[in-house]
Formats: structure tokens, C-alpha cells, sequence
């Protein structure tokens, strides 16, 4: 058995509704800063269910904005995991920040409350300043948790909720807590980069149910540039603007928010036939025990499906063999020369660099169809078996 095409770990959906979508944007009067920004923003933020929402031009932008809206200063020192995406911790450095890691839970993946605690009680009070857990995979960090640790040791709270638009946690009262709802992260961020749920190219989106830090975001979102009049702090003319803090172009322009718009309506679905995915995996990897999924958990978004393996390596050749592009995520930050030039060496993070020795993401996007997992899966189980053999 054998497939004519290649077939990648992930992959966009881009259908005629979204092609009839942007060319209708494209016939309309703004290419950037029109109607369907301020459309899809609202459609977003009820989507995770959030008060506010801000599209920005990528997720790396949605990360800095709030860095810079939280005023991380030169020095300051903020904890993030090191089974990331290099953005997340990246957005601490360009405010001059240091940035610190907190080892993972290997069962997850995610960050390790426990070890974050660990590293607040062993420094004085007020020696970090900021979190910024990551809903690795699309698993949901516990926020209610996080939110906790942050308000005792005084720490604010970004969700890197890239992996999971659509995900949420049960809290400690039994409810469905949505990633990115605001309800206890101070701010969160999401991509929309073509491997991501919701696919534009480039775009990103950042929700908050805080005004204040809303109101920021707009102004450091466009050059700090206000045409607010009940802001400004003249009133020259009917053209008057004004420049009240050194901001950004990260906007994301309306031909990409019509495609996002259009994107959304099909997440749902997309969602659904991600978990339909993974639960074929688990499903098959049951009676495998040289394959180790990570745990899953109900309100799993599932854009990952990771899988450790003994031989790694051997298996990643093995399916490029196949022509099956699987990944790895990730590499940890802290082994990047550009963190080990910043002090940091490898053993740092045991948990981290040994998920890393053994993990491999494999295709999962609502396009995989079942004969095209079926063919992943028997190529898994044959290198596997042959190993064991
Ligand atoms: C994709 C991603 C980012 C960055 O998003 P871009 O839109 O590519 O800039 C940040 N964090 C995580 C966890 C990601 O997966």
C-alpha cells in the first residue's frame, strides 16, 4: 500500500465559500482597515468567549503587543515552558526581558504548575514578573490554577493559546472553561499560520475581558497612533490625529478577515474531526506499547498528535521514506543557541529534553481522511514492530 501524494503533519482547509469570501473583500471599498476586521474580531472573541478581541498581523505580533501592554522592562523576568514554539518566549526578549523556564509534566507535555510554584517559592517575593503557559497540542493548561499561583505571587497571566481555539478545561466547579476566554489569563494570543486551526496565511488574534489592556492593544496595534477625539489631547481639525506612544503596524488586513471570518464557520467541524482523528490513533495505539501518545482529556483541540517512541529518529526517516511528513514539537528553547548564549544549558530540563528525545507529531488536519491515517498507522505499526522483532 502506498498514497501518489505526499502527506504533511498539517495542513490548511481553504474551501470556495472562503475563495468567494476574499475576492468579495477584494472588490470592496478597504483592503486593510475595513468592516471585516471589527466583523471578525467579534465573531472570534464569542467564539473562545471573550469580552474583547484584537486581530493582529501573526500570532509573534499578538505576543509582543502584550508584552508591551503589560510593560515588561528591561530586566524583568518572566516563566514559560521550553516545549514551545520559540514566539513564546521570544516576545519577553524584545521588551528586554529575561526570560525563565519551568520544567514540563511528561504526562502532558505542558507546563508543570507544581515546578512553577517551586521556582516562585525558592526566589524572593516580586523577583518574576509574568507567566506565559502555553495549551500545548491544544490541550488546555489549567488556567483556574495558573490564575491562582499568579495572583499569590503577584505575577500577571498571558494564555499562549495557539493550539487551541475551540479547547477548554473543566475548573474546579465542574464548568467548561474555553481556551482564551479572558475568565482568568490577563490577556491570550492565537495564529492564524496555515498549520493552525484557523487558517489566513498570516494573522493572529489576541482576547482579553480586561478594557484597559484592550484599549492599549489598539493604540501599540497602530503606530500609537489615536483618532479618538475623546483621547486626544488637541483638536486641531477635522484631520487631526495623534502619535501618543511609540506603537506598531500589526494589523491585519480585512481581505485576511474575510478569509478568517469564513475560516471560522467551519472550525466547529474541523474540531470535531480532529478529535475523530485522534481517537482513531489512541484507538490503534492502544494494543502498541512501543507508541506512547501524550494523555488527552475531554476538550482536547487537538492540533497536535504526539507520539513517543523509543527510536525517534528511526521512525521520523522511516515515514519520510513513506513520503509521510511527520514533525517534531518541539526542539526546547533553552537548548537553542541563541537561549544557551543567554546561560541556559542543556540538563536544565530533564522532563523537557527527554519528551524531546522521544517525540513526533504525526499528520492530524480535518483534510486527513481515513484511508490516509490508515496508511500513517500502518507504517507506524510495521517500523515498530519490526524494531521490536
Ligand atoms: C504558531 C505559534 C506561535 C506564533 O504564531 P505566528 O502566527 O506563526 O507568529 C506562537 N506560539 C505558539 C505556541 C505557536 O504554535
Amino acid at each position: 500500500m502506498s498514497f501518489p501524494h505526499p502527506i504533511p503533519y498539517g495542513r490548511q482547509q481553504i474551501t470556495a465559500a472562503d475563495i468567494a469570501a476574499v475576492t468579495e473583500a477584494l472588490q470592496a471599498d478597504y483592503l486593510t482597515q475595513g468592516p471585516k476586521v471589527a466583523e471578525f474580531e467579534q465573531k472570534f472573541a464569542e467564539y473562545v468567549g471573550a469580552q474583547y478581541a484584537v486581530a493582529v498581523s501573526n500570532g509573534t505580533a499578538a505576543l509582543h503587543l502584550c508584552t508591551l501592554a503589560l510593560h515588561v522592562q528591561p530586566g524583568q523576568r518572566v516563566i514559560t515552558t521550553p516545549i514551545t514554539f520559540v514566539a513564546s518566549a521570544n516576545c519577553v526578549r524584545y521588551c528586554g526581558g529575561e526570560v525563565h523556564f519551568a520544567d514540563i509534566d511528561p504526562d502532558t507535555a505542558l507546563i508543570d504548575l507544581h515546578a512553577v510554584r517551586r521556582l516562585l517559592e525558592t526566589h524572593p517575593a516580586g523577583y518574576f514578573h509574568g507567566l506565559i503557559p502555553v495549551d500545548f497540542g491544544g490541550l488546555a493548561v489549567d488556567m483556574e490554577a495558573a490564575r491562582q499561583l499568579c495572583d499569590e505571587f503577584g505575577l500577571w497571566l498571558i494564555e499562549d493559546s495557539c493550539h487551541a481555539p475551540g479547547g477548554s478545561f473543566m475548573d474546579s466547579a465542574g464548568r467548561e472553561q474555553r481556551c482564551g476566554s479572558g475568565q482568568f489569563a490577563d490577556l491570550a494570543i492565537f495564529s492564524f499560520h496555515p498549520v493552525k486551526h484557523i487558517a489566513t496565511g498570516e494573522g493572529g488574534m489576541i482576547t482579553t475581558n480586561r478594557a484597559d489592556l484592550y484599549q492599549a492593544l489598539l493604540l501599540l496595534r497602530t503606530h500609537g497612533i489615536s483618532r479618538d477625539p475623546d483621547l486626544l489631547e488637541r483638536h486641531d481639525g477635522g484631520w487631526y490625529m495623534e502619535m501618543q506612544e511609540l506603537g506598531y503596524n500589526y494589523r491585519m488586513p480585512d481581505i485576511l478577515c474575510a478569509l478568517g471570518i469564513s475560516q471560522l464557520t467551519q472550525a466547529p467541524a474541523g474540531l470535531l474531526r480532529r478529535r475523530a482523528l485522534a481517537a482513531r490513533y489512541d484507538a490503534a495505539f492502544a494494543g502498541l506499547p512501543a507508541v506512547r501518545p501524550l494523555a488527552g482529556a475531554p476538550g482536547h483541540a487537538y492540533h497536535l498528535y504526539v507520539v513517543r517512541v523509543p527510536d525517534r529518529k528511526g521512525l521520523y526517516d522511516f515515514l519520510r521514506s513513506r513520503q509521510i511528513f511527520a514533525q517534531v514539537h518541539y526542539i526546547p528553547v533553552h537548548t537553542m543557541p541563541y537561549y544557551q548564549n543567554l546561560g541556559w544549558k542543556p540538563g536544565d530540563f530533564p522532563q523537557a529534553e527527554a519528551y524531546y528525545a522521544e517525540c513526533l507529531s504525526l499528520p492530524l488536519f480535518p483534510g486527513l481522511t481515513d484511508a490516509e491515517q490508515d496508511y500513517v498507522l500502518a507504517s507506524v505499526r510495521e517500523f515498530v514492530t519490526g524494531n521490536l522483532a
